[in-house]
């Protein structure tokens, strides 16, 4: 049986098992998919030796991503992010390091939920609204796939640094967000605000317009308000769900070398979300 899973910390309500082995159900592999929650200074030293315990692949999210890429090889794409989501423990290639390779399926994430939609996104003015994590990811997807990227964050500084590193991106703050959403064909948020917070966003409605595509990266709930006042200005609205389905099934894609069942993973994130 092989053996797969999550390492963060908290993980304990995290939706990957069941997504996950759902997939491994519908193709008949003998595999399974656990949760592990380490101290913060044991977590690179699991990440590295995953393999000793007979660990086949493993998830990475809050807060061990970046400590993952200093315990893995990581891929040029997760190297440019700075954050490794998935570990592969499988057999090593000719010319590749003797270590576990590290990659990020979180910006695959990002395009594959909006090719879904029917979002085209080369050539059009992408607006994200976070740097942390999953904004880095996004800026990266985004402009590796024809994007003109527009990073707005918070802490001014973290947007300027992201937009410094990605291929053509530009950085600022907040407070020119309703002209940049107003220009924009793509919106992606990458802040946790409206997480397990239905009141709250971090868009306002005003310039939300018809000739958008907003990715909310909140997938709890999974309706939020960024989604339902996009969806009533005319936007297509992309809930943060088929986000996480979709970094899920690029992780069983490295791991099982099979094309994953998209649907049953699917249905299976879907009965677990409210
Ligand atoms: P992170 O690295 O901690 O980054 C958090 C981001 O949110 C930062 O840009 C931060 O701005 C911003 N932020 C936090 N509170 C804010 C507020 N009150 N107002 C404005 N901005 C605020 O977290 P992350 O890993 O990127 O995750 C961000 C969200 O994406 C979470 O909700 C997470 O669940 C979701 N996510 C979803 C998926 C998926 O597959 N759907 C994957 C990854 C993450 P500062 O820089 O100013 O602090």
């Amino acid at each position: 049986m092989d053996v797969y899973g999550l390492i963060g910390n908290p993980v304990g309500h995290s939706l990957s098992p069941p997504m996950h082995e759902a997939g491994y159900e519908t193709l008949g592999l003998d595999a399974r998919y656990v949760t592990f929650e380490p101290n913060a200074d044991a977590a690179a030293a699991a990440i590295e030796g995953g393999a000793d315990l007979g660990v086949a692949g493993l998830n990475v999210t809050v807060p061990f991503k970046r400590d993952a890429l200093g315990a893995v090889d990581p891929d040029p794409l997760a190297e440019r992010i700075g954050a490794v989501n998935t570990v592969d423990y499988g057999p090593v290639h000719e010319g590749e390091a003797d270590r576990p390779r590290g990659h990020n399926t979180d910006a695959a994430g990002v395009t594959r939920a909006l090719e879904h939609h029917g979002v085209t996104v080369d050539g059009r003015d992408a607006l994200v609204v976070g740097a942390g994590g999953a904004g880095r990811a996004a800026a990266f997807a985004l402009a590796d796939a024809g994007a003109a990227v527009h990073v707005a964050n918070r802490t001014v500084e973290r947007a300027v640094e992201l937009a410094a590193a990605v291929p053509g991106a530009t950085g600022g703050g907040l407070d020119e967000l309703d002209d940049r959403v107003a220009a924009a064909d793509l919106l992606v948020n990458a802040t946790s605000v409206g997480m397990e917070a239905p009141a709250e966003t971090p868009v306002p409605a005003d310039h939300l317009h018809e000739d958008l595509a907003v990715l909310d990266a909140v997938y709890a709930p999974a309706e939020t308000r960024l989604l339902r006042e996009a969806a009533a200005a005319g936007a297509t609205a992309v809930g943060g769900a088929w986000m996480l389905l979709y970094q899920g099934v690029e992780a069983f894609e490295v791991w099982t070398g099979e094309s994953a069942p998209v649907e049953a993973m699917n249905a299976a994130l879907r009965a677990e979300l409210t």
